[in-house]
């Protein structure tokens, strides 16, 4: 890649910042468009207190990267606001959601950037954000952002559509990767939303879950968790641990010597301090950024292949653009098909970067044969733009 390609791949395109006042309180907020070279700007809008520029802007390269990888016609873009939405109250929470898009709606639309739910937002703020759209421009376009309820355009499958693309490039990278064909085992760091059904997943199929955990520690069972019924204590006693296992905390399930570890939590989980005692033989990104950038590096030479996150999670921007086509043609796309559909892109995503880590004859990750693929299909469009 040369030095003006890189520059071209990390200087955004379109970066919107505003300072937002709702009842007297400051709210800054930004919406970045890192990419529009292959389609409209697409990623989610988080709210947390630590949201800045800088962050704003890496996510949406980081998105741009996501969707070129998944060979969806999309850019990469993000949104933030700076505030912290579990010390606010709902009504506040509207009224943000609001004033976001009276904020930025000019740079939003479904041909221009679409966005979608990320840290601390949700489906219910996605339809505040749709209806506040609709009635500044005068007509209905749930095209315009997506993870949107389902009685507003948007799909069921989204539900589960993280842990869903997880979960087949886990079966593949398996078979392809680990000497092992059964009685594979897996740890799960985070059982939540992407976390929960992942294991149940791999469970259902013949994957041996031994140890699953959330904020609150984890549970480990060598013989196999019954994952219904750590379910079933997580809803009655907000943990996970009792009675179907021996507890145990985050460090020592990051440090299990299973077949598989699935990172579905949060970022920077496997570091520096303590990627020297992973003992796993293939780890799996579910969450962004689990893995940080000096453990991946270890990681390589002890030859642990690490599924990077821009391939392993990005069933949940694939389903996104399933419910943006359905929204823009008005067909009702059948959920079997939409599955299938979902299956063949992510395989097809895994076999590209597989065949060129392959190519490459490992000797580069598999994290940067995803990331040669991505940005490489977005610079051939800003060429045959004409842009760089
Ligand atoms: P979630 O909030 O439903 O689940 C996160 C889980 O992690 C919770 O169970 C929480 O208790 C647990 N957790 C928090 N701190 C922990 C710690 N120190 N150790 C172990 N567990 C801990 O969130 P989610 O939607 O499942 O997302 C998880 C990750 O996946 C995030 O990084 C998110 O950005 C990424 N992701 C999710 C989706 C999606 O569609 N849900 C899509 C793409 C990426």
């Amino acid at each position: 890649m040369s030095d003006k390609e890189i520059e071209y791949l990390a200087t955004p395109q379109k970066v919107n910042f505003k300072e937002m006042e709702i009842g007297g309180q400051k709210y800054p907020a930004w919406r970045i468009v890192a990419s529009s070279d292959l389609g409209p700007g697409k990623g989610g809008i988080r709210f947390h207190p630590q949201v800045d520029e800088d962050e704003v802007k890496s996510l949406a390269f980081w998105m741009a990267l996501k969707n070129s990888l998944a060979d969806i016609p999309y850019g990469g873009a993000k949104g933030g606001v700076a505030f912290d939405p579990k010390n606010t109250d709902a009504q506040t929470i509207e009224a943000v959601s609001r004033a976001y898009v009276q904020s930025f709606h000019e740079h939003l639309g479904q041909d221009i950037d679409i966005p979608a739910p990320d840290v601390y937002t949700n489906s219910q703020i996605m339809a505040y954000m749709l209806d506040e759209f609709e009635k500044i421009k005068g007509e209905h376009q749930p095209g315009m952002i997506t993870g949107k309820p389902v009685e507003l355009g948007g799909i069921v499958l989204r539900q589960d559509a993280t842990a869903r693309g997880g979960y087949l490039v886990i079966k593949q990278a398996a078979q392809e990767l680990l000497d092992k064909k059964d009685k594979i085992t897996v740890a799960v760091q985070g059982f939540g939303n992407a976390g929960g059904y992942i294991a149940k997943m791999l469970a259902q199929d013949n994957f041996l879950v031994v140890a699953v955990s959330d904020s609150r520690g984890g549970v480990y069972n060598e013989a196999g968790l019954d994952l219904e019924a750590v379910e079933k204590v997580k809803q009655e006693t907000g943990s996970v641990f009792k009675d179907n296992g021996r507890a145990l905390s985050n460090e020592e399930l990051l440090q299990l010597p299973v077949d598989i570890l699935v990172l579905a939590a949060l970022e920077n989980q496997v570091t520096e301090a303590n990627v020297d005692k992973v003992q796993a033989k293939l780890i799996v990104e579910l969450a962004n950024g689990p893995v940080n950038y000096e453990a991946d590096k270890a990681l390589f030479s002890r030859n642990i292949p690490v599924v990077p996150d821009i391939l392993a999670n990005s069933g949940g921007v694939i389903v996104s653009y399933f419910e943006w086509a359905q929204n823009r043609t008005g067909q009702i796309l059948d959920n079997d098909y939409l599955v299938a559909l979902l299956s063949k892109k992510m395989l097809s995503s895994w076999q590209a970067v597989y065949q060129k880590y392959l190519g490459a004859e490992k000797k580069i990750s598999l994290r940067q044969a995803a990331y040669i693929i991505a940005a490489q299909r977005i610079l051939a469009g800003a060429k045959w733009r004409g842009r760089i």
